[in-house]
This record gives structure tokens, C-alpha cells and sequence, in this order.
């Protein structure tokens, strides 16, 4: 697998960014065909990697996905689980904050569901929302989410520094596609539940948003928890980046089974 590529999409720490760097469109080299056979193959080394995770239960992996609407946080999701085991996985979404969790600080329902360890968590939107939505809609002043930033490295490293392996993938769809997917959303009834008119006011407000993720993704991503960059127009291209991004993660953390009881070797089972 050209890790080149995954090293494209890779945000790189400290550096200024710009979404500008990338295409939304971009088919990686990749053709359509190919890359579904390949996520097959992809997903078989997932499937064996995430039960070793398991067996060894030392550590864990935290996937967030952050996107703006249809850019197929769901669909990736539920395409890349398809077929593993879901005893391995923890998928949580992240909605508008209600009940207890506005009485806590913003991270406060995040941590509680940071995958225990041998699990690989899937974040649906997450923390970051606090320095995007609630930055863009103005719900609290520049001078508390301007901070943020800093809490959030923090506590990613603090999750790396105790076994939680944090990556984070923005979906990257282009303002275009998205009209379609949301017409779509409109036009088709089983569909239609998706479709909320806030997320019209959020299409206006794409600009700032954009922003607001330059922002986000170029001071939080770090060495120990990456932002990648992945190009969503297309879904096998998105469902395919996501997978190898994942899998890249999980080879290098090299889960090993644990050593069996002793004086099993040689047990006859009758
Ligand atoms: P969906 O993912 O489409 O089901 O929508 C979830 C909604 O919750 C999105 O509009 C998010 O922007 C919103 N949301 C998630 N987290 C927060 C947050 N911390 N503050 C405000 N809105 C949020
Ligand atoms: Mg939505």
C-alpha cells in the first residue's frame, strides 16, 4: 500500500495549514474497483489485528470522525465495520450536549467514552465540535474556546501517554456535493429523517467553518494524535483512506496475544 499516500494526507504538527492543500475530489490514484477489492483485504488484516487488540488488552485506539453534514460519517462507519466483530468496537456519536453534560466541562462526556482497553472506539463527531460549531454559532466567547485548543492536546496526550492510540480524520467534501447529498436527503423518504433545516443554516455558514477546521486540525495535530485530511467526495475513496489510516495505526502498535496458562501445551481435551 503506497504509505505515501496515507503520509499525503497526514496534517503535519506545529506547521500552518490550509485546507487549500487538498482536494475533496481527489481520487488518491486509486480506481474504483481496485480499491474495493482492496478494502476487503484491508478489512481481513483489521479484523485479525483488532483481536489481537483484544487478546492483549493493554491498550486502545480512538478513531474520531469530524466532517461537515452527509460527508458520510455514518456511512464510513458503518462500511468499515461491516463483517468485523463487533465486540471489538465502541462507536459513539456526539450531539447537541443536554442534561448533565451541560453541567460538566466540555471534555467531561468525551473521556467517559474513550474505549477501555483491547477496544477500537469510533467517535461521530466529538470534542472538537467545541471549537467548531460552538465557534462558528458564537455559543461562547472567542476568549473560552480560543483556549481549547490547548485542552485538547493535553488530554491527547495524556490518553497516548496511558495506552489510548488517538487518530482523527476530517472528511473533506466539497460544498458541491454536499448540495446533492442534501437534496438527496430531501428527496428521498427513507432518507429524509437525516435532513434537519439547521443544517441549511450550517451550508451558509460554510466559509467559517472551514476555518474553524484549518484552525482546529493545524493546532491539534501532533505526532502522537494525527490529524488526517481525507478526501470524501467519493466513498470508496473515504471508506478505503479511513480503513488504511486505521489498519496503519494498529500495525504499529503491534498487539501481541498473551502468553497461555502455563502447562496447557500438550492438554488432551476429551
Ligand atoms: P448529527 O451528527 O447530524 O446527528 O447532528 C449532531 C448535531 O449536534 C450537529 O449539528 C452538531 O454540530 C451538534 N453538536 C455536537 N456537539 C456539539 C456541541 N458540543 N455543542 C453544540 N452542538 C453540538
Ligand atoms: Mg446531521
Amino acid at each position: 500500500m503506497a504509505n505515501d499516500t496515507l503520509a499525503s494526507l497526514r496534517v503535519a504538527p506545529a506547521k500552518p495549514f490550509s485546507l487549500r492543500q487538498h482536494d475533496p475530489g481527489d481520487t488518491l490514484g486509486w480506481n474504483k474497483e481496485a480499491a474495493e477489492t482492496e478494502l476487503e483485504a484491508v478489512k481481513l488484516r483489521l479484523d485479525a489485528l483488532q483481536v489481537r487488540l483484544f487478546a492483549e488488552e493493554r491498550r486502545s485506539v480512538l478513531l474520531v470522525l469530524q466532517a461537515m453534514d452527509a460527508a458520510g460519517k455514518d456511512g464510513t462507519i458503518r462500511n468499515i465495520l461491516s463483517g468485523l466483530n463487533p465486540a471489538g468496537f465502541h462507536v459513539t456519536g456526539f450531539g447537541v450536549p443536554g442534561g448533565p453534560e451541560t453541567q460538566h466541562d466540555y471534555l467531561w462526556r468525551v473521556h467517559e467514552m474513550v474505549p477501555r482497553k483491547g477496544v477500537i472506539g469510533i467517535f461521530n463527531r466529538s470534542h472538537y465540535e467545541d471549537v467548531l460549531v460552538v465557534r462558528v454559532k458564537n455559543f461562547v466567547p472567542r476568549s473560552v474556546w480560543s483556549k481549547r485548543f490547548d485542552h485538547i492536546r493535553d488530554f491527547e496526550r495524556m490518553l497516548g501517554d496511558e495506552g489510548t492510540t488517538v487518530v482523527k480524520c476530517f472528511l473533506y467534501v466539497s460544498k458541491d456535493e454536499q448540495r446533492e447529498r442534501l437534496q438527496e436527503r430531501v428527496d428521498d423518504p427513507e432518507k429524509r429523517w437525516k435532513f434537519r433545516l439547521g443544517d441549511l443554516d450550517d451550508r451558509t455558514l460554510w466559509p467559517k467553518y472551514q476555518k474553524a477546521y484549518e484552525d482546529a486540525i493545524g493546532r491539534t495535530s501532533t505526532a502522537a494524535a494525527p490529524w488526517y485530511v481525507v478526501p470524501a467526495d467519493r466513498n470508496w475513496v473515504r471508506n478505503l483512506a479511513v480503513a488504511k489510516i486505521l489498519l496503519h495505526h494498529l500495525e504499529r502498535l503491534d498487539p501481541q496475544l498473551p502468553e497461555p496458562e502455563e502447562g496447557i501445551e500438550g492438554v488432551v481435551v476429551r
